[in-house]
């Protein structure tokens, strides 16, 4: 499968976690991400990720461009509800995307928490 991640500053560190309380599950995964939240969860994880622009510049709707060519499973973006973020109208505009092609999408640890225990309880 292939996952995007993506994570507002404040909240990077909770997806780092999140990604190594579930790495044998992202580990199995090709994983796309904006590019500083790549740059911190490869450091971080060892994960290869495959990174784009920085949300700001442009990288929420590169992987959008994805979204719309059916090229992602699944969308884990921890956003930052506190924070009034320059980019509102591309994390909007991804957002859309995911429910025009149906892509399960989780913008909080509790939703993708039950997001990746579904594909751990599929077990491939
Ligand atoms: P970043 O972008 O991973 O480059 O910080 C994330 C975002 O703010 O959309």
């Amino acid at each position: 499968m292939k996952f995007a991640i993506i994570a507002h500053d404040q909240k990077k560190e909770a997806l780092v976690s999140f990604i190594k309380q579930h790495i044998d599950e992202f580990s199995r995964h090709e994983l796309f991400a904006t590019g500083t939240t790549g740059l911190r969860v490869s450091e971080q994880t060892g994960l290869h990720v495959h990174r784009f622009n920085s949300g700001p510049l442009g990288g929420d709707q590169e992987i959008g461009a994805l979204v719309a060519n059916k090229e992602i499973d699944a969308i884990f973006f921890f956003r930052d509800p506190l924070t009034a973020q320059p980019h509102e109208p591309d994390v909007s505009a991804l957002l859309r995307l995911s429910d025009v092609y149906d892509v399960p999408l989780a913008t909080n640890e509790g939703s993708a928490g039950a997001i990746i225990s579904y594909y751990e309880s599929l077990g491939d």
